[in-house]
């Protein structure tokens, strides 16, 4: 069989512990094997960024931007914890908020759907798929708490001096006070991704927020994400016929219980943490979160939304059995092997993506599962897989497929 050729390379993140381990599985056994796979190698364990000053990082979201598509490994944060165990340095950044500072990207985040699987709300019978903005509100607030009365006021002085002033409150005795912020560089950055999302899977975008109450702030959101739309959207969404929707963040929540799911939900920052939770939990499995980050230039990073799974690595080191469900990471893959296929129009790539996600939910639904999937299954005839095993049979579907 002659291997399926590629024109432009992939950007390659590799990364730590469990998933590094899997990762290298996954191109041995399922690609590698059937496409002549072109990546840019970009080592993002922690090893080397600690070797290259987290340079690598940098290095890897820039060629990101170069290629437009990467797909990455999960990675560790480092903590107290992981300075020593890794001897660094430095406690270097998350690399998942280094890459998105430089992509200036939105984290969509999407269940792998499966039968037997059965989400927690009956009527999902597609994903639905989360994009959090990733900026201000209270995750860069200020804040401060009074032990005694007092009065706060909300005071801006442009740059050419000019000063407005809001009273927030005339405290009687103790109280607490915040300010947040957010800016409209931001917001439309925010909104493109989405709007650019929602064409490119050719799914709905609802989005929701209070702007009843917050007449200014909230509201605020709402008219850029309008405008905009109605500016640069609106004829693409006709076509394609998808539609976009605001409603109140309240209402949003009622018609997310209520839905089939197929849509696209931004959300505004803390509403994204709390509700992608939400969404996740009720989907069934973190194993089973895809997760992609694109930039509102348009380039993509695939991942999958779990993390290194750090205790399942210390089974393996201690030459243990692991029965590491690689699902989310496999559709990292073929996420990017996809829309590498799209954007270069080489079709049998994209076909192949199609087919190794196929082989892999087949796998799942004749049984063959991992042990946090089996856990949850109501299919009635489950074997447990360890990693390879699972690897094992995936393949064997896949080599049928192609
Ligand atoms: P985690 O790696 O997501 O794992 C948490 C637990 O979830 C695991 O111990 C395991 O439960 C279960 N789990 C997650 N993925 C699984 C899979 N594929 N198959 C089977 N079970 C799975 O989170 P963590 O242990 O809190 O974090 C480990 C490291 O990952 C940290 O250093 C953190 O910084 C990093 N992290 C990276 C990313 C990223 O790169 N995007 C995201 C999150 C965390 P059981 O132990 O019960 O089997
Ligand atoms: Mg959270």
């Amino acid at each position: 069989m002659t291997k399926i050729r590629m024109t432009t390379p992939l950007v390659e993140m590799d990364g730590d512990e469990m998933t590094r381990i899997m990762w290298q599985k996954i191109k041995d056994v399922l690609l590698t094997p059937y496409i002549d796979l072109k990546t840019e190698y970009y080592d993002l364990g922690l090893e080397y960024r600690e070797k290259t000053k987290d340079q690598v990082t940098v290095d890897s979201a820039l060629a990101a931007k170069k290629y437009g598509v990467a797909v990455k490994c999960a990675t560790i944060t480092p903590n107290a914890a992981r300075v020593q165990e890794y001897n660094l340095t430095e406690m270097w950044k998350s690399p998942n908020a280094t890459i998105r500072s430089i992509m200036d990207g939105t984290v969509f985040r999407a269940p792998i759907l499966v039968k037997g699987i059965a989400p927690y709300v009956r009527t999902w019978t597609k994903p639905i798929t989360i994009a959090r903005h990733a900026y201000g509100d209270i995750y860069k607030a200020v804040e401060i708490v009074t032990d005694r009365p007092g009065t706060c006021e909300l005071v801006f002085t442009a740059e050419d001096g000019e000063v407005k002033k809001e009273l927030v409150h005339e405290f009687k005795g103790p109280g607490i006070m915040q300010g947040i912020h957010n800016t409209d560089a931001s917001i439309e950055s925010f909104a493109r991704s989405c709007f650019s999302y929602a064409i490119a899977t050719q799914q709905d975008l609802w989005f929701g927020a209070k702007d009843t109450i917050s007449k200014k702030y909230d509201h605020h959101f709402k008219d850029i994400f309008q405008d905009l739309f109605d500016k640069e959207y609106k004829e693409r969404f006709d076509e394609l016929g998808i539609k976009y929707m605001y409603t109140l963040i309240d209402d949003a929540v009622a018609r997310v219980i209520r839905s089939e799911g197929g849509f696209i939900w931004a959300c505004k920052n803390y509403d994204g943490d709390v509700m992608s939770d939400m969404v996740a939990t009720a989907f069934g499995s973190l194993s089973m979160m895809t997760s992609v980050l694109m930039s509102p230039d348009g380039s993509f990073e695939y991942e999958a939304a779990h993390g290194t799974v750090q205790r399942h690595y210390y089974e393996h080191l201690k030459g243990h059995e692991t029965f590491t469900n690689p699902i989310a990471t496999i559709f990292a893959w073929t996420g990017a092997l996809k829309k590498r296929g799209e954007l270069d129009g080489i079709p049998e790539l994209s076909s192949f993506g199609e087919k190794l996600e196929k082989a892999t939910l087949g796998t799942v639904e004749d049984g063959y599962m991992t042990k946090d999937l089996a856990a949850m299954s109501s299919l009635p005839e489950i074997h447990i897989t360890n990693t390879d095993q699972f690897l094992a049979e995936v393949n064997k579907r896949l080599e049928r497929m192609l």
